[in-house]
């Protein structure tokens, strides 16, 4: 009877009214007015959300430590599929794959399509399956909500970039922007979440526990004993990636009141969770890269910059880049880096620690008088916003870059590999935007990369 309530609830009120009329007058309409969500305004198609997943879910497989244990493995596809089968994925039918990964952090992510990766470290931390099954809920909420590919949809049409460090592989949509995004480094803009997203998967995922009869308040309370034990040390990397939205608990509380309250005979833990708990303890640590690293992976110390130079042609401009240095991307959303100078940072991010890269950002006005100063001001901003720790150590100063009017600006940021880096960002006012090119090496090591950097703005030409 329940079932049949929750059906109609969900395929919206008038079918509800008119088929289950009757039902209702049986069972008390508990249900009737929880939250209806739906995914945001999206670019990419559903076929395409599982295209860019798959692509990212086999570099992950590749890139990260994996535990290796069938039985886990096949516990985390069992639960998993539990909690699938209550969850609303908009008409949609997404291969669900279950991973454990063999990482201490305490985290978990899913990519577009349904291609879910949990950390030993969240199995761990977990008091029982209820809150397990919170995390999963969470993570599986995000991906029939299409939050990552909604986000990369924005990011494209709002800044025409992927964020610098977040993943840096701008570009033009479909084809191109695909293509990029199905590079593990572009994981920053699939994973790192808003806090709008955040309290959407919150809401889904109790709604997916209370209906697959877990305490729907699990979910929350793992998330509030994550917070309260690292108070004031470094916040475990699942806030990284999801950040706290404000009244987390008791928006989830408010979800369960709408569903009618905690039920009774609610299920918290399992012999399958305790078993496979244990299973984890037990397998081998694997040790991240050393701390000096940063923890970062793909990211070594790059050969010299060659003094000769190797010609790049965008559509609005050329340059001339060391010709051992490799260019990722293309059109006039590029990077140009050393072997070794990109990457992956500790939480798995794309990640540029040494080199150039290039991109363009639409104006409204790019004609009015202070355009240049306002842009370069918005697109700092924007910068600041996906880099907490970034700073700007040196105010724009007025250059010209091939004879055109210029800002440059010195910042600060965390280092991929560990201490600080150093961003030089020289911005220019052209017909398509703002163009951006950033200058990109760790502090300690800046000095030997100045004297390229001003070689390749030297070589700039134009349109
Ligand atoms: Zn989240």
């Amino acid at each position: 009877m329940f079932k049949a309530i929750r059906i109609h609830t969900r395929i919206g009120r008038k079918a509800a009214m008119a088929g289950a009329a009757a039902a209702l007058a049986f069972a008390p309409n508990v249900q009737a007015q929880r939250t209806q969500l739906k995914p945001g305004w999206n670019l990419f198609s559903v076929q395409q959300d599982i295209a860019v997943g798959k692509q990212n879910a086999e570099q992950a497989e590749k890139q990260l430590p994996l535990c290796n244990s069938p039985k886990v493995d096949a516990y985390l596809t069992q639960l998993g599929m539990k909690l699938v089968a209550h969850l609303d994925t908009h008409g949609a039918t997404y291969p669900w794959e279950f991973h454990c990964v063999n990482d201490r952090a305490i985290n978990a992510f899913a990519l577009p399509g349904g291609y879910v990766f949990v950390n030993r470290g969240a199995i761990e931390a977990a008091d029982n399956e209820a809150q397990l099954a919170g995390v999963m809920a969470h993570e599986i909420s995000h991906v029939a909500l299409r939050h990552g590919t909604n986000q990369a949809s924005k990011a494209q049409a709002t800044q025409g970039l992927l964020g610098i460090t977040g993943g840096l592989f701008g570009g033009g949509v479909s084809g191109a922007l695909l293509q990029q995004l199905g590079s593990f480094a572009a994981g920053g803009v699939l994973l790192r979440y808003s806090r709008t997203a955040e309290t959407q998967a919150d809401i889904s995922g109790t709604q997916v526990l209370y209906d697959s009869g877990y305490d729907p308040r699990a979910m929350a309370q793992f998330f509030e004993k994550l917070e309260a034990e690292t108070k004031g040390k470094n916040p475990p990397e699942f806030f990284s990636d999801h950040p706290s939205p404000d009244h987390r608990v008791d928006r989830v509380d408010q979800e369960i009141a709408k569903l009618g309250g905690p039920p009774p005979n609610a299920k918290k833990d399992s012999q399958e969770f305790e078993a496979a708990k244990r299973e984890v303890m037990n397998l081998p640590i694997v040790k991240k890269a050393a701390p000096g690293a940063g923890g970062a992976t793909g990211i070594s110390k790059p050969e010299a910059p060659s003094s000769s130079m190797a010609a790049y042609q965008a559509t609005g401009y050329t340059l001339r880049y060391p010709d051992n240095w490799k260019k990722y991307g293309d059109q006039d959303n590029v990077a140009f880096a050393p072997d070794g100078g990109v990457g992956n940072d500790s939480s798995g991010h794309g990640a540029l620690a040494y080199g150039v890269s290039i991109g363009t950002q639409k104006v409204r006005d790019a004609n009015a008088p202070s355009a240049l100063d306002s842009a370069t001001q918005q697109l700092i901003e924007g910068l600041k916003q996906s880099n907490p720790n970034m700073k700007v150590t040196r105010q724009a100063v007025r250059v010209r870059l091939n004879n055109q009017p210029a800002l440059s600006t010195y910042l600060t940021n965390d280092s991929p590999v560990g201490g600080q880096e150093t961003d030089w960002i020289i911005t220019v006012m052209r017909p398509e935007g703002l163009v951006y090119i950033v200058c990109t090496a760790p502090q300690a090591e800046y000095s030997n990369y100045d004297k390229t950097f001003g070689s390749i703005l030297d070589s700039v030409r134009f349109k």
